[in-house]
């Protein structure tokens, strides 16, 4: 609540003639009649909120009665200030001041610009109307063909004057253009007390919208409308003083009825909250529009001008009671703020956003330690990832060390076979060798299973899983590119066993290595829910990073599944090449045997030959006696070699390939073991890894729900505020009818009322005029009496004695 701020301002005497009687007295804030040796009159002195002597000027009661409001209004809050007196009084010497003496008026509007200037968050809309009450109707000083106008009130407008021309304007200097133009049309005329007297009241309006810029991040959409209103009015006056007639007398009746429902309207406001009754703003246009300034919302400033010339003391006296009346109002004052659709909702989704924050902080902490976890859990994955990789490596570059050493062994025996050959190459081939041969053959395959359907294989040519095999050659099974050699002879060239181990060579670079898996690593902030602005894109992100971990698993478990048919593989391979080494070990052995048994067979041989040349002398015993030693010693370098081999081949594969080879052996063992541990592990974090994620997608499904619950309650809201503003609007409507059948019917009263009184006055007349008759009649009757006795007297009529 705020009271009304009242001041006075007393104008310069006309002329300095002093009549020697009385005069008011201005001390501080209180005026006060004085008699011509100083002494107060009782019951006259008078204070306020400031009284301004003489010699004040229009700058000083603009600063102190004035800005304050001005600036208020630039702010959004409503701003009346009005200047009541006395007719020549000095109101409008105030309100619009002279070129040297600015008046309150265009002080202000530069005011109110400078002050939009400076309020450099905000973008403004400034619009005037000018307008003036005369004879209690609304002309428009901007617009003369706007002439009659009616006030009406909505909801939204509040009171206003329909078809009241409002110019948009964005300087000081266009607005003075404006009131100037606007000031022509005033209705102005001369009376006995002001030449130039104001025959109306001017309601010079400003209307200030304005709205936060745009780039303020602080501001809410709502739009501040107030208006402000300087009010210059005319000046109540005595018919007899102002000389008033015609025209002029016409005028001064509605200037001073509307005053006085000025006045009435003061008095009731004054008389405090609880005892005002109905206060009478429709009594008349002047009141009506000024209703937000007196006792509504608006703060208002009242300068109440007094002359100082002692014939107008009793105008003064008024002029300072309805400023003591006037102090006493209480208005409610606010900022006038208008929410749009646009802000409304504005302000209703940031609650909501508030809301969803504070709903969604419970849950952010989870869901962050979650995602951390995960993240966690992700490198440690690829950590075991690059270490399988790396162990992967190394397995395969022991296996090519291993092929290389059998390979090696390989290399060997062949060298022992050439060797072999070499040294049987000479003779011829017999028939009995080539049983001999083949009895040994089947002896091999008696032993060892290896040799099949009577053809001498190799070990090399033995079947190996065609799942290792990546490429071997299709033709070691077809008879005609059978590395096997027909004769022993034959198979001592290169070639032949180039085109053996060919059967065994296994393209490693045909085994694909394992593509490197990208993992895809959390955004560091982005995923926590409690970030982000938006809910559903953060569960949207969530759910893409789902997605993206579940492909990530199913990778991984490809992976794993290649891996373990890749140790399928290595296995097999490694209990081939074991046997194979087992069988290679079994060759010289097997050699130095058939070598012993052809040496038994070739001494058997020689002995039968020497039988034939039993004297020994002859060419032939001789010649056999050299065989029979170069066969001994080929036989006894053969056996030597032989024996050399298997001695070297049991140290080797004692001491070395032996050694390596359950070496290697124990060492895959381990890393199968530890690899499919391993794995195991990963398997089981993976499984921990699904069951975090749809923890997530829980939380994030319960989140989304809330959400839409919000959005659901947000809707009804918004239904139930359409309606509500339906019923309020519809109630106006009915306001508004019911308030014009009031107007009527109190018009119909009123009319009632002046009809009665007419008949009461006619009644009166006529009972005093039958009075008068009935006076003028008993007197004439005394009169007529009184004739009539004289006349009895002058001629007494002799009454004639009745006879009896
Ligand atoms: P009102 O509008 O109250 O009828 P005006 O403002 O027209 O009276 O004033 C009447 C005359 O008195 C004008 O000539 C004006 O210049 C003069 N006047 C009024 N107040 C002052 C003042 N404070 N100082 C100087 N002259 C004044
Ligand atoms: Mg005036």
């Amino acid at each position: 609540m705020e009271k009304i701020c009242v001041a006075v301002r007393v104008r310069p005497p006309v002329s300095l003639e002093t009549s020697g009687g009385v005069f008011w007295k201005v001390e501080d804030n209180r005026v006060s009649l004085h008699r011509q040796h100083d002494t107060p009159v009782s019951g006259t002195s008078y204070a306020f909120d400031h009284v301004f002597e003489e010699t004040c000027s229009n700058a000083r009661v603009y600063e102190l009665l004035t800005k304050d409001i001005i600036h208020a209004a630039v702010e959004g809050f409503n701003g009346t200030v009005f200047a009541y007196g006395q007719t020549s009084s000095g109101k409008t010497f105030t309100m619009n001041g002279s070129a040297d003496n600015p008046g309150v008026i265009s002080l202000g509007v530069k005011d109110i610009f400078d002050a939009i200037q400076m309020m450099s968050n905000r973008e403004f809309l400034v619009r005037v109307s000018y307008m003036e009450i005369y004879n209690e109707e609304i002309n428009d000083l901007l617009a003369v063909e706007n002439q009659k106008l009616q006030i009406h009130e909505s909801l939204e407008h509040g009171v206003f004057v329909a078809g009241l021309r409002e110019e948009i304007v964005n300087s000081a200097e266009q607005v003075l253009k404006l009131i100037e133009s606007g000031e022509v049309n005033r209705h102005f005329g001369e009376t006995n007390m002001n030449v130039r007297s104001s025959r109306s009241h001017t309601i010079f309006r400003m209307v200030i919208e304005s709205k936060g810029k745009d780039n303020d991040s602080s501001s809410t959409d709502a739009i501040r409308v107030s208006v402000l209103n300087l009010v210059d009015l005319a000046g109540s006056e005595r018919i007899a003083k102002t000389g008033a007639d015609g025209v002029r007398l016409k005028e001064g009746k509605h200037i001073n009825k509307s005053l006085m429902a000025l006045g009435n309207v003061i008095n009731k406001l004054s008389d405090g909250v609880k005892q005002r009754g109905h206060i009478p703003y429709r009594d008349s246009k002047l009141t009506r529009i000024l209703q937000p300034a007196l006792g509504g919302n608006a703060k208002t400033s009242i300068i109440c001008t007094i002359a100082p010339e002692e014939d107008h003391i009793e105008e003064t006296k008024g002029t300072l009671q309805f400023a003591s009346r006037a102090k006493r109002i209480t208005n409610c004052v606010q900022v006038n703020e208008i929410l749009t659709d646009a802000a409304l909702l504005k302000r209703q989704k940031l609650e909501i956003e508030e809301l969803r924050r504070k709903l969604q902080g419970s849950h952010a902490g989870v869901l962050e330690q979650e995602i951390l976890k995960l993240r966690n859990d992700m490198l440690k994955y690829e950590l075991e990832r690059e270490k399988l990789q790396l162990e992967l490596e190394e397995e395969r570059r022991s296996r090519k060390e291993r092929d290389q050493c059998v390979r090696e062994q390989q290399m060997r025996l062949q060298n022992h076979n050439s060797l072999v050959t070499s040294s049987g190459g000479n003779g011829s081939h017999s028939e009995e060798q080539n049983s001999k041969r083949q009895s040994f053959c089947e002896e091999c395959s008696d032993s060892n299973g290896i040799c099949q359907g009577g053809a001498f294989r190799t070990p090399c040519s033995k079947a190996a899983p065609n799942a290792f095999v990546v490429k071997r050659s299709n033709y070691s099974r077809l008879p005609e590119y059978s590395p096997l050699p027909d004769t022993f002879s034959n198979v001592a060239d290169e070639d032949t066993w180039l085109k053996m181990n060919k059967g065994y060579i296994a393209d490693l670079d045909s085994l694909q290595m394992t593509p490197a898996t990208k993992v895809q690593s959390f955004p560091l902030n982005d995923g926590t829910p409690g970030c982000s602005n938006e809910n559903y894109r953060d569960v949207q992100k969530l759910k893409r990073q789902l997605e993206n971990v579940t492909e990530e698993k199913n990778e991984f478990q490809r992976k794993y599944s290649e891996e373990k048919i890749l140790n399928a593989r290595l296995t097999g391979e490694i209990s081939e090449l074991r046997q194979e080494v087992l069988v290679i070990r079994e060759i010289p052995r097997r050699l130095y045997e058939s070598v012993v048994s052809s040496k038994d067979f070739y001494e058997d041989l020689l002995c039968s030959m020497k039988s034939f040349a039993a004297d020994g002398e002859s060419s032939t015993a001789k010649k056999l006696v050299s065989i029979s030693e170069i066969g001994s010693s080929l036989f006894s370098t053969l056996e030597t070699n032989f024996l050399m081999a298997m001695d070297g081949d049991k140290s080797f594969s004692n001491n070395d390939s032996l050694v390596r080879e359950q070496c290697k052996e124990e060492e895959s063992t381990c890393w199968k073991e530890k690899l499919s541990s391993e794995l195991n592990t990963i398997k089981e974090k993976y499984h921990g890894l699904e069951k975090d994620l749809d923890l997530n997608n829980k939380f994030l499904e319960t989140s989304k729900e809330m959400y839409d619950s919000l959005e659901r309650e947000f809707r009804l809201l918004q239904e139930e505020r359409d309606s509500l503003l339906n019923k309020v609007s519809e109630s106006s409507q009915t306001l508004t009818m019911v308030t014009d059948q009031k107007e009527n019917v109190l018009k119909d009263y009123n009319t009632e009322v002046e009809k009665k009184k007419n008949l009461e006055e006619e009644i009166k007349q006529f009972s005093a005029a039958f009075a008068c008759r009935q006076k003028s009649l008993v007197s004439f009757h005394s009169d007529l009496k009184s004739k009539i006795e004289k006349l009895r007297a002058q001629n007494p009529v002799s009454v004639p004695k009745s006879r009896g």
